[in-house]
């Protein structure tokens, strides 16, 4: 089981981090599903998302646009299929604050901002670099961090 579980109050900032990538995990079956979440290159309020599949390579799956996810005419995958439907389960209760007791959201140690390797404890939990999580958030993460210095 995968223990780099995203805190659940930065769930969303996590996803929209502009480089992210989530596992989602049922606990039950230990099942999974990877997804990859891209900011466009020109609009901050888009981003492509896709999925990992058996091969190890990213298939387009849709698009987040003002926060609401949607699959476009390009996708690979079609509305009804687990991808899709596993994908906006898991948005649909993000952005309405909904708690998600059905499947774990976790990451694979990489920062959702630079994409980089997370190194220390703190930057596990919290599932950023520090430096990256002030600039998205505009916060220091002492406060959401339960390990101290
Ligand atoms: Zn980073």
């Amino acid at each position: 089981m995968n223990k780099n579980i995203i805190p659940v109050n930065l769930q969303k900032v996590f996803i929209l981090g502009g480089n992210s990538k989530i596992i989602l995990t049922n606990p039950i079956t230990e099942n999974f599903l990877i997804f990859r979440i891209k900011i466009s290159k020109d609009n901050n309020n888009l981003f492509f998302v896709s999925f990992k599949n058996g091969s190890g390579f990213y298939e387009y799956l849709g698009i987040i646009n003002n926060e609401v996810f949607k699959i476009t005419v390009n996708s690979k995958f079609k509305a009804d299929s687990p991808q899709v439907k596993g994908f906006s389960f898991i948005w649909d209760k993000i952005i309405s604050n909904k708690e998600i007791t059905e499947v774990i959201i976790s990451h694979d140690k990489k920062c959702p901002v630079c994409n980089k390797a997370l190194l220390t404890d703190k930057n596990i939990e919290i599932g950023f670099h520090e430096y990256c999580f002030k600039k998205v958030t505009g916060f220091a993460f002492n406060k959401y961090t339960s390990i101290s210095d």
